[in-house]
């Protein structure tokens, strides 16, 4: 999987992908990240890469030249086969949702082109006519893309084989599985007067695995339980939710 991540911070985007698993993942060559400076397309003297609003308004807009030379010049590198499909995201607050559904979209593609806005945001044209998607990692306005790249980059990045330890903790986990995960526990047993279940010590396997996915559900009904709407619950899953108050 490459991502190719257009800003005018790219070290921004480097200083946080150098470490944990991102950083092992890139240096085994299961992912690439490549932290391209918008403000090396633009092409005067002075590399401006952003001007003020047409019809009068407050901050910078940025230009869509040097975005457009650099979408294109990243698409260039990928063979023919692939232009057309890769993806590029705009990042924007106006964007649809990220979510898992979309983690799960953009897992199917081999490289990524990601537009980070900054001040005031882009010129629609890079909407309109080079970027392929919009997205927005939340409702609120950050200063920059930046973050929602990483946001964008660890998400889909997790599920590339051997990035996280295996697959199965990855299905697993929180919201990829449908509904919340069950609670985890280390070492110590005791810990202050807070002690671990003691079903997870008895080393009652079947026991273990009912108790945690009791948990997952009931933890998801008080947290969660616009998530059980479209979870995949079997006949057991909806017999506990009953007891709880739950009817389906
Ligand atoms: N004036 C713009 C608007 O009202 O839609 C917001 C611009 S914002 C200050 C600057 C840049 O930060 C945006 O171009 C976008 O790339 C990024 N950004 C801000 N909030 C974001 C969000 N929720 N999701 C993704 N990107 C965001």
């Amino acid at each position: 999987m490459n991502f190719h991540v257009l800003t005018l911070f790219p070290e921004l985007i480097r200083s946080a992908l150098h470490h944990s698993m991102l950083g092992r993942a890139q240096d085994n060559g299961l992912i690439s990240i490549e932290s391209i400076d918008i403000r090396q397309y633009a092409l005067d003297k002075h590399h401006i890469t952003d001007d003020y609003q047409f019809g009068g308004g407050p901050g910078m807009v940025m230009k869509p030249e040097p975005i457009f030379a650099a979408v294109e010049d990243s698409l260039s590198e990928l063979p023919a086969s692939e232009r057309l499909s890769t993806p590029v995201i705009l990042l924007s607050p106006q964007g649809r949702t990220f979510n898992q559904s979309i983690v799960s979209e953009l897992t199917e593609a081999s490289n990524i082109v990601i537009i980070c806005g900054h001040y005031a945001g882009v010129d629609e044209r890079v909407r309109t006519h080079i970027a392929t998607d919009e997205i927005s990692i939340g409702d609120y306005v950050l200063t920059g893309g930046e973050l929602g790249a990483l946001v964008i980059i660890d998400s889909v990045s997790r599920f590339v084989d051997g990035v996280v330890g295996s697959q199965e903790n990855v299905l697993g986990d929180s919201i990829t599985s449908g509904v919340l995960q069950h609670p985890l526990y280390t070492r110590p047993a005791n810990f202050r007067s807070y002690d671990v279940p003691e079903i997870l010590r008895s080393g009652n396997h079947a026991e273990i695995q009912r108790w945690r996915r009791e948990e997952s559900l009931r933890k998801t009904l008080e947290q969660r339980p616009d998530l059980l709407i479209t979870a995949d619950l079997d006949k057991d899953d909806i017999k506990y939710l009953n007891t709880l108050g739950y009817q389906v």
